[in-house]
């Protein structure tokens, strides 16, 4: 199943829907109120675009345990200028100029780990670009222990808006066992620095690395939810072809997550940062391109993010379940009111959820009555 679901159009984006959008001038608005008024829903808006810029592997001082920049099969960025600027130029023809943020990122490496005259050549490429107003924003992503004030300025004067920080995990044991090459000091006197330069955090968080465990896991997302950042990307690791984890692997001292376990822990962590209403951009490995290559062993699921936001979804109906129906678990049948704009995340894929509460209560029925904004409610059935 797609991780992105069909959602109600949010209220304030529905002046997009109202611009023409079709050659004979028609609005997409009369599209969406059919749906609409059938019940239906429409997929959700897109509010950015990214322009990718990878750089796989640029900067980095080492090798970090799990990592294959090489697998996720993207084109490697030129870092000539000329050619830079011309790929920006490329993809702002396919973007839609109206989105509310439209964004060239770096990515794939050390940003900050380059010579700082290869890093302002880089962002020189885009500057033109934000100073125009065709672009809203610059993102790297960088490890924490290669920022300090200095170069924290220069992403500042270069238009960068955005760092994305490699944190991985806050226990110093896990860091060291993935070769990550700094503790945990690093982290919290990056994120400072970047914070006193005004610059957005996103910090990326990792589940099930060598010596990791489901405690330490919600730990560091407690401890990086404590930071404060302005989002957080939450991935599950997976072996990959050619790292150092495929050795330690093929020599039984390493032993992946299965799916099911990362789908729990990573909810774990997902809930601790949306409870502080720290918004997760991802959670899970963006697609592969050849899965069937680049993945040795562990839980790699292409839409894993829908796992895990229809595991949240579970735990609540659970939640619903025992407070509605105390002390009842006999109960033969029951029917459960979800709101329709979120009912594929509360049924789950291929109704897992469904089945899961079934079996649990050994329930002979499930009926589910979706309605729109409900909130989840259960009543127990006569049958
Ligand atoms: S995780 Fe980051 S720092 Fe480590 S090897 Fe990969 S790109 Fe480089």
């Amino acid at each position: 199943m797609a991780e992105q679901s069909l959602r109600p159009i949010p209220e304030n984006l529905k002046f997009w829907f109202s611009r023409p959008s079709s050659a004979d001038g028609k609005t997409k608005l009369f599209e969406v109120a059919k749906s609409l008024s059938r019940g239906q829903h429409v997929p959700m808006a897109k509010t950015q675009a990214t322009i990718p810029l990878f750089l796989p592997h640029r900067g980095c001082p080492g090798r970090c345990v799990f990592c294959s920049q090489r697998a996720s099969g993207g084109r490697e960025t030129s870092t000539a200028s000329r050619e830079l600027s011309g790929r920006i130029e490329q993809y702002l023809m396919t973007i839609d100029s109206r989105l509310p943020r439209i964004e060239a990122a770096f990515f794939g490496g050390n940003f900050t780990g380059l010579p700082s005259a290869e890093q302002e050549n880089l962002l020189n490429a885009a500057l033109p670009f934000l100073e125009s107003g065709r672009i809203h924003g610059i993102r790297v992503s960088t490890r924490p222990d290669f920022i300090d004030p200095a170069n924290a300025l220069l992403l500042k004067n270069h238009g960068v808006d955005i760092v994305e920080l490699g944190v991985q995990s806050l226990s110093d044991e896990v860091l060291t066992r993935a070769r990550r090459g700094h503790g945990t000091a690093e982290v919290y006197r990056a994120v400072d620095i970047l914070k006193a330069a005004h610059i957005k955090i996103i910090l990326q968080i990792m589940a099930g690395l060598p010596g990791d465990t489901r405690d330490l896991s919600a730990a560091t997302a407690v401890e990086a939810a404590a930071l404060c950042p302005d989002g957080a990307r939450i991935f599950p690791t997976v072996v990959l072809r050619g790292t150092e984890l495929e050795r330690l692997y093929r020599a039984g001292e390493y032993k992946p997550l299965t799916l099911d376990e990362a789908v729990e822990i990573c909810a774990d962590m997902r809930q601790v940062f949306t409870q502080k209403d720290i918004p997760v951009i991802r959670t899970g490995l963006h697609p592969l391109r050849n899965p069937g290559d680049e993945i040795i062993a562990g839980p790699y699921h292409p839409a894993f993010g829908f796992l895990v936001k229809a595991r949240l979804r579970r735990r609540e109906m659970e939640e619903v379940l025992k407070e509605e129906l105390p002390g009842n678990h006999d109960i033969p049948a029951a029917e459960f009111m979800l709101p329709r704009e979120k009912s594929e995340e509360y049924i789950g894929n291929g109704r897992e959820n469904i089945r899961y509460l079934k079996e649990k209560y050994r329930l002979a029925r499930l009926d589910i009555i979706l309605k729109e904004g409900a909130a989840p409610s259960v009543r127990s059935l006569a049958i």
